[in-house]
This record gives structure tokens, C-alpha cells and sequence, in this order.
């Protein structure tokens, strides 16, 4: 069995220092997620979900955004969608 490191043995590990507001992150995406706005029933589960915080509620036109700037394609909103809004779509290369 291997001996437990300490914390200051493990390598340093990658960090940002700027919240992903001023630090832009999406174009680590391969796959993007596309919201049917018809099919969309304004739950919020994707908003709630998303681990990047990359979806906000446009309360003036009633909609979901996705901020492609900050999402990383992960699918999370599109497997927590109840009604199947949210596509995940290849990217273009
Ligand atoms: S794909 Fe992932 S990061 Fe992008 S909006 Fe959905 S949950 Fe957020
Ligand atoms: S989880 Fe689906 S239905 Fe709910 S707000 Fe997001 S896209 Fe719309």
C-alpha cells in the first residue's frame, strides 16, 4: 500500500485567479449546447445546474441564455433539461 502524501508533497495543482466573469473560457468546448426557446419552459434546473455559472434568465424577453464565452460544453443543462430543451451540438473545427 502506498503512503498518504501531505499536502505539501502533492505538485501544485492549476488555478485561475480571476473569476470565469473576467476570465474567458469557453473555446475549451467541442460540443455547445443549443436551447429550443419553444420547447423551454423557463424552470431554471439548467441555471440552477451549470457548473460554470454560463447560464443566466433574461427576465426582460423571458429566456435562458447560454454565455459561450464561460460554458465548456460539459452537457450538464442538457441532461438536467425536464423537457429535452437543450441540444448539444459538435462544434465546428
Ligand atoms: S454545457 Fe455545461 S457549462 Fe455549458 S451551459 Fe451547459 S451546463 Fe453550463
Ligand atoms: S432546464 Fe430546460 S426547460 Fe428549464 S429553463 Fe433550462 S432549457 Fe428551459
Amino acid at each position: 500500500m502506498s503512503e498518504e502524501k501531505s499536502w505539501r508533497e502533492i505538485p501544485m495543482g492549476g488555478l485561475t485567479w480571476l473569476h470565469s466573469v473576467e476570465y474567458k473560457t469557453g473555446e475549451w468546448r467541442s460540443f455547445r449546447p443549443v436551447v429550443d426557446h419553444d420547447k423551454c419552459t423557463r424552470c431554471m434546473q439548467c441555471v440552477i445546474y451549470c457548473p460554470d455559472i454560463a447560464i443566466k434568465y433574461k427576465p426582460d424577453v423571458n429566456m435562458i441564455e447560454i454565455i459561450l464565452d464561460h460554458c465548456k460544453g460539459c452537457g450538464v443543462c442538457a441532461e438536467e433539461c425536464p423537457v429535452h430543451a437543450i441540444t448539444m451540438v459538435k462544434e465546428k473545427e
